[in-house]
């Protein structure tokens, strides 16, 4: 059986198509510009060549007909037909309080995604712009859809609520509901494996650390905290969005700067973070470069950033009296050696011992990072969620 995992943003739409009996990918790629007449299309099928082309793509419907065609294609195409397509499984941003996991697309199931677009208005909109593309298209294909705040809906109320009045969560259901949970599911689970120990019995620390970035603490496999919150703006330093800030500071700014809503939303979301401070990039690779060059603001914004990050750990383990396991994933987190030596140099007073050598190797292989007698692991987990995608969506359509 095979299953097309799609992440449809409000310009862009990714695939990957999987042969879930051995879980190997066929094809991926993306259409990126949906809506100009310079559409780009990347398309990477397995044991041939990539494909580029340039051409007018105007909604999310042609981009899934380009998708599709290119699937099938005879020379680029890794299916003979769209029959072979068997299932289509979306990734979600936000399923708000209602979808503690994923479901089959159901009317009532996309009434409620509408329902949640307050939530989420940039993303949720644009995942139905999918769904609505392969309902088109492929009609009597089952869909599923996973959602990346699911995982947390384990978090007790004394973590998701925010000390506010509480009117504000009866009507407006303010609260944490945090995100990445695919990747912060996947990875733990990874991690026990790796350890050959049952999630059950662990309480792990996991660090999801891309252009967005977020921990999550993990008791017994089940998020506790999470410190993204409503939106992902909360929670840690990031590429270009600033994390945590005294929220007294908007307002402030806003009368200051005159400054609309609009502005200061833009500011603390796409201004702020590793590109403000380093005034160089929002991409780590450069300011690691820059700060090795003696940047003096690329070594602040690097010093911020990880201190954080640190500062985050530290609180989660005094959640959980106690941590077993540190994991690192996404962009920075699988591949910045330099930022988890500057990390876990840190954290010796809670049992933490780097192994410095497996830190360092060039490597994205899942491994463990921390010496043999560390009585606190560290491991380095690259993420899949659209495996983890693809996996939900076979379960939900077997009826499992
Ligand atoms: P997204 O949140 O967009 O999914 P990713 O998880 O792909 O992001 O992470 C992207 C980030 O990973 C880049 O902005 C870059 O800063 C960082 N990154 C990628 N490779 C490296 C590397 N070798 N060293 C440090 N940072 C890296």
């Amino acid at each position: 059986m095979n299953v097309l995992v799609i992440n449809a943003g409000s310009s862009s739409l990714k695939y990957e198509l999987f042969r879930m009996e051995n879980e190997t990918t066929l094809a991926s790629g993306k259409v990126e510009r949906i809506g100009l007449d310079t559409a780009i299309v990347t398309h990477e099928p397995s044991g041939k060549d990539e494909y580029r082309d340039v051409l007018e793509i105007l909604d999310h419907t042609a981009a899934m007909r380009e998708v599709l065609r290119l699937l099938t294609h005879p020379e680029h195409g890794v299916v003979q037909s769209m029959s072979e397509v068997h299932a289509v499984g979306h990734r979600i941003v936000h399923g708000g309080e209602t979808f503690s996991q994923s479901v089959r697309v159901t009317s009532d199931v996309k009434k409620e995604i509408k329902r949640l677009y307050d939530l989420a208005p940039l993303h949720n909109p644009a995942h139905m712009m999918g769904i609505q593309a392969v309902e088109a298209i492929l009609p009597d294909v089952p869909q599923a859809v996973v959602f990346d705040t699911a995982f947390h809906q384990t978090m007790p109320a004394k973590s998701y609520l925010y000390p506010i009045p509480m009117v504000l969560y009866r009507k407006h259901r303010i609260r944490r509901y945090g995100f990445h949970g695919t990747s912060h599911a996947y990875v733990s689970a990874r991690a026990a494996q790796v350890l050959n120990r049952p999630l059950d019995a662990l309480k792990m620390i996991t660090c999801h650390i891309g252009n967005g970035a977020s921990v999550t603490a993990i008791q017994g496999g089940r998020s506790i905290d999470t410190s993204m919150g409503m939106t992902p703006l909360e929670g840690l330093m990031m590429g270009t969005r600033s994390g945590d800030l005294d929220p007294a500071i908007v307002p402030y700014a806003m009368e200051k700067e005159e400054l609309t809503l609009r502005e200061v939303n833009s500011m603390l979301n796409k201004h702020s973070g590793l590109y403000a401070v380093s005034g160089i990039s929002s991409d780590m690779r450069e300011i690691v470069q820059a700060m090795e060059e003696d940047n003096g603001n690329a070594r602040l914004a690097f010093e911020m950033y990880e201190y954080r990050l640190r500062k985050y750990i530290g609180g989660y383990a005094a959640a959980m009296n106690g941590v077993d396991a540190i994991v690192f994933t996404a962009g920075v987190g699988e591949n910045s050696s330099v930022l988890r030596e500057a990390v876990c140099t840190q954290l010796t007073y809670m049992g933490v011992r780097l192994d410095e050598e497996a830190n360092r190797a060039a490597s994205s292989q899942e491994r463990l990072i921390s010496m043999p007698d560390s009585p606190v692991a560290v491991l380095v987990i690259p993420t899949n969620e659209e495996l983890m995608i693809a996996r939900d969506t076979y379960r939900l359509i077997n009826g499992g």
